[in-house]
């Protein structure tokens, strides 16, 4: 029996969750789950968005998988899941894009695996409100230092990049794509523009690229890069990227390969690592039973195979795989037959636990 932490999360989180839960139940793994509250939900029971009960249980698991989380734009409290990735060091986010049969995409050989650094860049969470007294200090700071004027009328946000974290992260992608058989590894940057921030994380991509001769590495501008992914993105294969042009690419990768309500991410540390889906709670269809669960259930699959339940794992991907093949019990996003309608949420959960069963009656596993 292993123990994992579960944040069902806000909006669409708590249906998906539910989905998900009965499809991974169905593989037979054998996991207690711990379930415990953050954002809204958390608010409102706590009055903190992340309470010391969900940080105690993810210490104690080590393992979490998370819905996902309503971060107001502008306003209210900052992002949970930033902060989970920050306090536990999940300091790699990995995020595949692969082209799934049945799916209508504009492409047919999509197979991206998208490794953006978690703990810093324009994340850090450094900012400085408009006409704050620690703005005026460091308008003061960069009068001197960098002979600017800057009006108080104004806000900053500060983007931090470290030799340490640039380092690691693109010694996790290409580690990665040696362990998975990958043949490059495309960084992706803007030193053009951020000389210092950017230019350090190149300056030690390229170091850290010398010790993998076997590896082909080359390097994009993050605009280029964007253009070149809707262009030929089968021509790349993993890319390593700091925060937010990772968080931006992925959305990007997503619609490449059938949208948002197929891909999953892993967060890992080095004692840590938590599982989610790469979209947001989607408040609109909130409560509706209409959206796609397969991101979640692919978050589910990444995290059996981090608990070395490969089987379980195979399982519940081969049975997903195929009900999206199928085209039948799909949702609103996947669904392309003339005729008939998509299916809600759980029929296309009850569904793939069927085909689950099947596959367990065959022993096609
Ligand atoms: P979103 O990803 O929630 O939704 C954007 C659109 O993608 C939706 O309107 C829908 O058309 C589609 N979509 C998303 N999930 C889908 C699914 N499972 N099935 C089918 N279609 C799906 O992005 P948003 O609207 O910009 O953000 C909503 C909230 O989510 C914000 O508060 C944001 O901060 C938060 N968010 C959280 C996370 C996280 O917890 N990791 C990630 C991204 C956004």
């Amino acid at each position: 029996m292993v123990k994992v932490t579960l944040i069902p999360g806000d909006g669409i989180g708590p249906e998906i969750t539910e989905a998900m839960l009965k499809c991974v139940e169905a593989t037979g793994a054998d996991i207690q789950w711990e379930k415990v509250l953050a954002g809204s939900a958390a608010m409102e029971k706590y009055g903190v968005p992340l309470p010391e009960e969900t940080i105690t249980s993810f210490k104690k698991t080590r393992v979490l998988l998370k819905g996902p989380i309503t971060t107001s734009f502008g306003t209210g409290f900052r992002s949970v899941t930033v902060a989970l990735r920050q306090t536990f060091d999940l300091y790699a986010n990995v995020r595949p894009a692969k082209s799934i049969e049945g799916v209508e995409s504009k492409f047919k050989n999509v197979d991206l695996v998208i490794i953006r650094e978690n703990t810093e860049g324009s994340y850090s969470g450094i900012e400085f409100q408009k006409a704050s007294p620690e703005l005026k200090e460091l308008i003061q700071l960069l009068k001197r230092t960098h002979n600017v004027i800057i009006d108080e009328d104004t806000a900053i946000s500060l983007k931090k990049i470290s030799v340490k974290a640039s380092q690691r992260i693109v010694k996790f992608a290409f580690d990665y794509a040696v362990q998975h058989n990958r043949r490059k590894v495309t960084c992706v940057h803007k030193a053009n523009i951020h000389k210092f921030s950017d230019g350090l994380f190149l300056e030690e991509a390229r170091r850290i690229a010398q010790l993998y001769p076997d590896i082909v590495y080359e390097e994009k501008v993050v605009d280029n890069m964007a253009m070149q992914l809707v262009m030929k993105p089968e021509e790349y294969d993993v890319l390593v990227t700091p925060n937010l042009y990772g968080d931006i690419l992925s959305d990007l990768a997503a619609g490449l390969v059938g949208g948002l309500g197929l891909l999953a991410g892993a967060n890992i540390g080095s004692e840590y690592a938590m599982f989610e889906p790469v979209h947001g709670s989607a408040p609109k269809y909130a409560g509706l039973n209409k959206v796609n669960p397969t991101a979640m259930i692919n978050s589910a699959v990444m995290m059996l195979r981090h608990l070395k339940m490969f089987r379980e794992a195979e399982l519940l991907e081969k049975a997903t795989l195929k009900v999206i093949k199928d085209g039948v019990k799909v949702t609103y996003d996947l669904y392309n037959k003339p005729e008939g309608s998509p299916a809600g949420t759980m029929e296309m959960a009850d569904e793939i636990t069927r085909q689950i069963e099947l596959l367990l009656q065959k022993g096609d596993v």
